[in-house]
């Protein structure tokens, strides 16, 4: 049943992913230079421009549109059955973690030659969004991989890690991305994990925490300092794996919300690893993990984006049956104004996700935008879950669907930087582009 839904039909088509269709479709409907010849008034022609312009970011490629159809029908009809008992054991059924794989979901910018599906970045917000629409749980698990690792592999890897890790982490094998520790969350690099060089190999030790997945992981991608006295510049990117000698995944936390997730502690001590295992180049770890991490942030935007959507969705058709005063509850305009708003929040929160995929795509700087996509979308996910859980009244205090999705968009909020830090990250940007 899983590999029937597993088409992977855009995974042969590698090439014609970016925006050029949508430009070309722009350009084909909007003959620019006639009309710049004539002598119509310029209200005019700025208007027809607008009427016949970009197209809205809502617009797909064929692929991104076959991709979202192929993991809605996967969401819905293997995940959606399993979501409530995985939340409950605090667990991930093995054959849903298979089936990312087997549904290329784990390596989406993956090229298809190492095993992925050689699609955008954009393809894996709409993937991690349509997951989260039923499970934001497994929708980190994909984010992470995705946009976390995988980029890390792929851009910064040698030819040799590239060749070795994308196949595995496309096709069966789960990695975490080990940064934050105790006394460093925020102040990410401030971390205490130190690497130090013994002949031709290093010694990791220190303790992460949160480490999303490490409960599964194969690979660890870890962050540790070789030289103090640098600061920053001392922070180094390790490739770590699975039964190396000294490195113990600790318990998984007790969560409030996206509980099948696996996060845990990991701790190093004296772990020993060649200098082949150095991910870019020793002392580039920051640039490794800021880079990806602003990136990052759009997936767990596109998350919480699919979240609100979610339960919004799981509401609309309990308000409509649902009567009270002799009418669907929907029919009062308290309840209308309310649904108006929640459904405008989403699209404000859609457009920025969107947008900032289209940005990174592009190869533009998107740092800004990401981190806007991210605070947004957490936002509007806390806001409509909550009131998603009010429209359904007593019902919704109830432990199920709409209860689950209430306690799983407070993460939105913390990890990849919390909302204060994406709001410092804006507020910095913003300051430079006035001080130029
Ligand atoms: C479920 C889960 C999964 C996670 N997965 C991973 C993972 O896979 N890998 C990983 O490396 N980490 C992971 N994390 C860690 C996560 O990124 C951190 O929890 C997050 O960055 C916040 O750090 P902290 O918890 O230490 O909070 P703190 O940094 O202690 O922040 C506490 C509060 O202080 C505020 N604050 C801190 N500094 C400032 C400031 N300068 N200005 C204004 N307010 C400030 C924060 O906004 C927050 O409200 C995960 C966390 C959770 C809960």
């Amino acid at each position: 049943m899983l590999s029937k839904l597993g088409s992977r039909r855009w995974a042969t088509k590698v090439a014609s992913l970016s925006l050029r269709p949508v430009a070309l479709k722009a350009c084909r409907v909007a003959p620019m230079a006639p009309r710049m010849q004539t002598s119509a008034p310029a209200v005019r022609q700025f208007s027809e421009q607008a009427i016949t312009g970009l197209p809205s970011l809502h617009e797909l490629t064929e692929d991104e549109q076959a991709l979202k159809e192929t993991v809605s029908r996967f969401a819905k009809d293997v995940l959606l059955p399993k979501v409530m008992d995985m939340d409950q054991k605090g667990e991930v059924d093995p054959a849903i973690m298979q089936a990312l794989f087997e549904q290329g979901l784990m390596g989406i910018e993956t090229p298809v030659e190492l095993g992925g599906s050689g699609m955008t970045f954009t393809a894996a917000c709409i993937a991690i969004e349509e997951l989260a629409k039923v499970d934001p749980t497994i929708s980190v698990i994909v984010d992470v991989q995705n946009t976390l690792i995988n980029t890390c592999f792929r851009v910064y890897g040698t030819e040799a890690q590239r060749n070795k890790y994308l196949p595995m982490l496309a096709t069966n094998t789960l990695a975490s991305f080990c940064l934050s520790e105790v006394s460093s969350g925020s102040d990410a690099f401030a971390l205490q994990t130190t690497a130090t060089k013994q002949g031709d190999k290093w010694l990791i030790n220190g303790k992460k925490c949160w480490i999303t997945n490490a409960g599964q992981a194969g690979v660890f991608v870890v962050f540790a300092n070789v030289d103090k006295s640098q600061g920053y510049r001392g922070i180094t990117a390790f490739i770590v794996e699975k039964g190396a000698k000294g490195l113990t995944v600790g318990k998984k936390e007790d969560k409030l919300g996206i509980r099948a997730s696996s996060t845990c502690e990991v701790f190093f001590d004296n772990v020993e690893v060649s200098e082949d295992a150095v991910l870019g180049k020793v002392g580039g770890g920051y640039k490794i993990a800021i880079q990806t991490l602003n990136e990052g942030r759009i997936g767990i935007g596109a998350q919480m984006l699919g979240l609100a959507e979610g339960a919004f969705d799981h509401a609309m058709p309990y308000i409509h049956e649902r009567k009270q005063f002799g009418q669907p509850i929907a029919n009062f305009q308290g309840m209308q104004f309310n649904v108006a708003q929640a459904a405008t929040d989403i699209e404000a929160a859609k457009l920025l996700v969107y947008n900032a995929a289209r940005l990174r795509d592009s190869g533009r700087n998107c740092t800004k935008e990401a981190a806007m996509a991210k605070l947004t979308a957490s936002q509007v996910a806390e806001r409509v879950a909550s009131q998603a859980i009010e429209w359904r009244g007593g019902v919704g205090f109830v432990r199920g669907f709409a209860e689950k999705m209430f306690r799983d968009s407070k993460i939105g909020s913390i990890y990849e930087g919390t909302s204060n830090i994406q709001k410092q990250a804006i507020a910095k940007l913003i300051s430079k582009e006035w001080q130029q």
